[in-house]
């Protein structure tokens, strides 16, 4: 049986308890509208060492700038509860706006270097919104095991960082990515994605596969592979942020002959749905 817990308070004595009865606590935040992909977290989560495990909801407007689609982003509170029922998570803890930011908040974590570059460059602040909610259920929860999804492969990169830095007793661990048949990451966003749109997505993952091709096929060189994502991404896309490789530990952009792994990341648009998408030359399966 699942706890819902809705008090910050709860939550954390909730932890507590289970600490206390000698288990390793489990964390998979989200923002609900819970698929597989958040689902696969839960198991990552239990793979780590977590014995109990409990999942977080909450759609946090402090990472939403405005015009984002904090108002239209779904909302499916039932169905997440019984989705984690389903895969025997121990608690949900899904708190209001209020009781996260009740009046008089004036905290807000920012980093540097792994946030400035893709993400960081198309929507400024994301991450410190993402960095302060997380701090904030990093604390709640104590120690623990935190499971992240690689889909958004600089979120986990930052807040891996964010633990090191801030001394928090957090082992941060990322999980792979979880696609559709076709190859779509799947993302809470897709429902926003109509018929026409939803075929056209496929020219990210399209990308991504041409490039890890070209990798596979010994291309080193960042110029070519992105080139060979940007193509397809490109004829199927409304419009690019970007398509880059990258460092893999600090996500910055590099340009030249790649010596190991490095992430090959794209950000673009399909009418008002802004998707992302990567994959790790030298490290991930074919997407
Ligand atoms: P969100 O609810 O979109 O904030 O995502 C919550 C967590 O689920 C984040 O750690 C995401 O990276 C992860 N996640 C979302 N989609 C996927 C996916 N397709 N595969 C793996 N993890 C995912």
């Amino acid at each position: 049986m699942t706890s819902l817990l809705r008090e910050p308070a709860a939550f954390r004595a909730w932890c507590d308890a289970a600490r206390a009865e000698g288990h390793r606590v489990g964390l998979v935040p989200t923002m609900g509208a819970l698929h597989a992909g958040h689902l696969s977290l839960v198991e990552a989560a239990r793979t780590a060492g977590a014995t109990r495990v409990v999942l977080t909801i909450f759609v946090n407007p402090l990472q939403f700038a405005a015009g984002d689609d904090l108002a239209r982003y779904p909302r499916t509170l039932d169905d997440d509860l019984a989705a984690c029922e389903s895969v025997g998570v121990d608690a949900v803890f899904a708190p209001e706006i209020a009781s996260m930011y009740p009046a008089g908040f004036s905290t807000g974590i920012a980093l540097t270097g792994v946030t400035e570059h893709l993400e960081g460059e198309f929507r400024p602040d994301h991450f410190d919104g993402v960095a302060t909610v997380v701090a904030k259920l990093f604390g709640l929860t104590g120690p623990c095991v935190a499971v992240f999804g690689r889909k958004d492969y600089q979120q986990h990169a930052m807040l891996r960082r964010m633990a090191l830095d801030l001394d928090m007793p957090v082992e941060v661990v990322g999980a792979p990515i979880v696609r559709e048949p076709d190859g779509l990451a799947l993302s809470s966003r897709n429902v926003y994605l109509s018929a026409p749109e939803r075929r056209r997505s496929l020219a990210i993952v399209t990308g991504l596969r041409a490039a890890w091709d070209r990798y596979a096929a010994g291309e080193r060189d960042t110029t070519a592979l992105e080139s060979a994502a940007r193509g397809p991404v490109a004829g199927g896309m409304d419009r690019i942020d970007y398509v880059r490789v990258a460092t893999v530990g600090g996500v910055v952009p590099v340009e030249g002959v790649l010596e190991g792994p490095h992430v090959l990341a794209v950000a673009a648009h399909l009418g008002t749905t802004r998707l992302i998408d990567n994959v790790v030359l030298g490290h991930d399966p074919r997407p």
